[in-house]
C-alpha cells in the first residue's frame, strides 16, 4: 500500500508521499511521509526515534516523543524558503523507525542505543535522533566519536546536564554531557551550551561546566544581543570542527514547548531557535537530536510542531545547495 503511494521523485531521490494527490492527514505515518529507510537504497539522512526516558527526573512520557513528532511533521512542504533549499530533493532522507531501548535497565537500554546507531550510521551518512529523554545523547556521542573522533557538541538546553549523578546514579538525562566529556567524546575546545536559565544547585555547577570544556551562551544573551550573538559566539567556538547539535526541546520557553518534562520559565522563542540552526550551513553538521519531546504535556501540537520544524531546518541546513 505505502510503495503504491505517489511520491515526488527528483532523479534517484525518493520523496515525500505527493500531498497534492493524498492528503496530508492520509496514511502512515513516517517523519514528513518520507520513504520508510528498506524502500530507498543509498541514504544521506536517516531520522531515527529513540523512544526511551527511564533518565527522567521530573515529569516521564518523552517515550512517547518520537510518534508524536511524526504526527506533527505531516505538515512540512518540500521547500524551504530560508536557505532556498529542498532537503527532500536534494539529499535522500529516510526514516528508520526506532530504536528499541530496555525501560527497565538503563545501561542496557545504553548499550542498545550505542549499537543500533552504529549500525545506522553504516547505511546512513548522518543521523537525526528524536528523543526520547536527553541520557540517549550518550550513545549517540559514542558513536559520533567512533566515527569522526572527538567532535563539538553544540547542545541547546535550559539546563546543563553535566550534573554526576542522581540518587547514586551516573546515567540519567542530567548526566549525559558529563559522562561524554569524561569518555573522550568531545572536543573541549570547541563545545558550548546555547539557552541555559533557571536554578542550579549551586555556582559550582558553572565551574565544574566549564573544566569539563563547555561555554555557555545564555538564554538572557538571547535578550540582550540576540539571535546573531549566538551564531557569532558557535561559529566562533566551534570553527570547522565535526560538530554534533543536541537539541533538548526545553531551550524553548513554556510558551512555545509546554510539552517537555522539565519546563523552565524565559526561555527562547522557536523563532530565534530556528534562526541559529539556520546559520549552520557552512557548519560540518555531522549528526543530531532533539529529545525531550513529552505528548501528554503538550496542547494543540505545540511543541511536536516547533521539533519537526527544528528538524526540518536542520535537514535543510545538511542539504547541499
Ligand atoms: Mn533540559
Ligand atoms: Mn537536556
Amino acid at each position: 500500500m505505502e510503495n503504491s503511494l505517489p511520491r515526488l521523485l527528483t532523479g534517484d531521490v525518493v520523496g515525500q508521499v505527493d500531498a497534492t494527490q493524498v492528503p496530508r492527514y492520509a496514511g502512515l505515518g513516517t517523519f514528513a511521509r518520507l520513504p520508510f529507510i528498506d524502500e530507498v537504497s543509498d541514504v544521506d539522512v536517516a531520522l531515527v526515534g529513540i523512544p526511551f526516558d527511564t533518565g527522567v527526573s521530573y515529569r516521564p512520557g518523552a517515550r512517547f516523543g518520537p510518534s508524536h513528532v511524526r504526527e506533527s511533521s505531516r505538515l512540512l512542504r518540500p521547500f524551504n524558503p530560508a536557505g532556498s533549499k529542498s532537503p527532500f530533493a536534494s539529499q535522500q532522507v529516510a526514516d528508520a523507525g526506532d530504536i528499541a531501548a530496555n525501560p527497565f535497565h538503563i545501561e542496557e537500554a545504553i548499550t542498545q542505543i550505542e549499537r543500533g546507531s552504529r549500525e545506522l550510521h553504516e547505511r546512513a551518512k548522518r543521523l537525526i535522533t528524536i528523543g526520547g529523554d536527553h541520557t540517549i545523547a550518550l550513545p549517540l556521542l559514542r558513536t559520533m566519536a567512533a566515527n569522526h573522533g572527538p567532535i563539538s557538541v553544540v547542545h541547546f538546553d535550559a539546563h546543563l546536564d553535566t550534573w554526576d549523578s542522581y540518587f547514586g546514579e551516573d546515567y540519567t538525562h542530567g548526566t549525559p554531557f558529563r559522562r561524554a566529556s569524561e569518555e573522550g567524546l568531545i572536543d573541549k575546545e570547541g563545545s558550548m551550551h546555547v539557552g541555559i536559565r533557571g536554578p542550579l544547585y549551586s555556582s559550582k555547577d558553572l565551574d565544574q561546566d566549564k573544566s569539563l570544556g563547555f561555554e555557555i551562551f545564555s538564554s538572557v544573551e538571547f535578550e540582550d544581543i540576540g539571535a546573531q550573538g549566538a551564531i557569532d559566539k558557535i561559529r566562533e567556538r566551534v570553527q570547522n570542527r565535526p560538530m554534533y547539535v543536541s537539541i533538548d526541546i526545553d531551550v524553548l520557553d513554556p510558551s512555545h514547548a509546554p510539552g517537555t518534562g522539565t519546563p523552565e520559565a524565559g526561555g527562547l522563542t522557536s523563532r530565534e531557535l530556528l534562526k541559529v540552526i539556520r546559520s549552520f550551513g557552512a557548519m560540518n553538521i555531522v549528526g543530531a537530536d532533539v529529545v525531550e519531546v513529552a505528548p501528554a504535556y503538550d496542547h494543540a501540537q505545540m511543541t511536536g510542531i516547533a521539533a519537526s520544524h527544528v528538524i526540518y531546518d536542520l535537514l535543510s541546513v545538511m542539504a547541499p545547495s
